[in-house]
């Protein structure tokens, strides 16, 4: 069985800083230090995190007043963060800069009196952080047949904005439909879905193109992994979300020569590697990695937990 990895795959820089800041908050601060939210949607990050002392919680209400509490790589709503502040909680932002970026844009456009028409999925928390960010109306659109229902206040007054982790091609097609309906609107045009989800995709796209099916490590809650399973499977081969080795049905891999394996922007390395292990366990594998972009992108800690110099 050819066994091919995808380049890049697995963590980006906002990840790895999220998972970071719990790490050295534990060590500066001592346990238990609060989360709100999964700090990224892996359970299995979740649940190592939580064995080193970090405590995950869905409201601010359940924290004592005055813990160290950390607000996860999707970022918060404006009002979260002020009832933190009500609360005295001392607040560490593992907010990843490139979600931030996007607020800070939205912030810009509705300053200049325009409506935001924000492109991204309902529910999912940076959808619910970056609409908490805005003042003004926001409307949330997720693909181009929602266009034509739009109701606007003023079509030469409006700005879009995107969701870091969507689909570039289906973003396109959105974008496009605004342009068509609102000459007039101003945006970032795909920019705004982050470098790591890009390089990911175009990565599943060609690792679909040279295997039979292709495997998908990440959570289930994860956007861009889901993202990366329907762009392999838009290339005509069978793809699966799965969240470890375990939830492999090896039928899948019937009458295949050849399995590629990509994972989502929070699935960590040794969930990939644990998925090699068990391909092993039925199969003679020969592993390559397709030649892909190799990242060098950090992001700074925050300044509470900065080295000091
Ligand atoms: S997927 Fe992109 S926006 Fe999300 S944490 Fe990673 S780098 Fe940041």
């Amino acid at each position: 069985m050819r066994v091919v990895l995808a380049q890049p795959r697995g963590f980006c820089a906002g990840v790895e800083r999220a998972i970071e800041i719990v790490e050295h908050a534990i060590e500066k601060y001592g346990p238990p230090i609060y989360v709100r939210h999964e700090i990224v949607h892996n359970r299995h990050v979740v649940e190592r995190l939580r064995a080193k002392g970090a405590r995950f919680v869905d409201d601010l209400t359940e924290i004592p007043p005055g813990s160290v509490t950390i607000f996860s790589a999707h970022g918060v709503a404006s009002a979260v963060e002020s009832e933190a502040s009500d609360r005295n909680l001392s607040v560490i932002d593992a907010t990843c800069p490139l979600v931030s970026k996007v607020h800070s844009e939205g912030q810009r456009y509705a300053a200049q009196g325009r409506e935001i028409v924000l492109i991204g999925h309902a529910g999912h928390p940076e959808i619910e952080g970056t609409m908490g960010r805005i003042e003004g109306k926001v409307h949330l659109i997720s693909k181009a047949q929602e266009v034509p229902a739009l109701m606007v206040s003023d079509p030469d007054k409006l700005a879009y904005i995107t969701q870091t982790t969507l689909s570039v091609d289906d973003t396109r097609a959105v974008i496009e439909a605004l342009r068509a309906r609102f000459p007039r609107i101003v945006g970032p045009d795909t920019k705004d879905i982050c470098y790591a989800t890009q390089n990911r995709q175009r990565a599943a796209r060609e690792l679909a193109l040279a295997v039979d099916v292709v495997l998908v490590v990440g959570a289930a809650n994860s956007s861009n992994s889901n993202r990366l399973r329907e762009i392999a499977a838009e290339q005509g081969v069978p793809a699966y979300l799965i969240a470890d080795a375990d939830a492999l049905d090896p039928r899948w891999l019937d009458g295949a020569q050849s399995v590629g394996i990509t994972a989502g922007a929070s699935a960590p390395a040794e969930l990939v590697q644990e998925l090699i292990d068990r391909l092993r366990s039925f199969h003679t594998v020969e592993l390559e990695t397709l030649p892909g972009i190799t990242e060098n992108v950090r992001f700074r800690m925050p300044a509470e937990l900065a080295p000091v110099r």
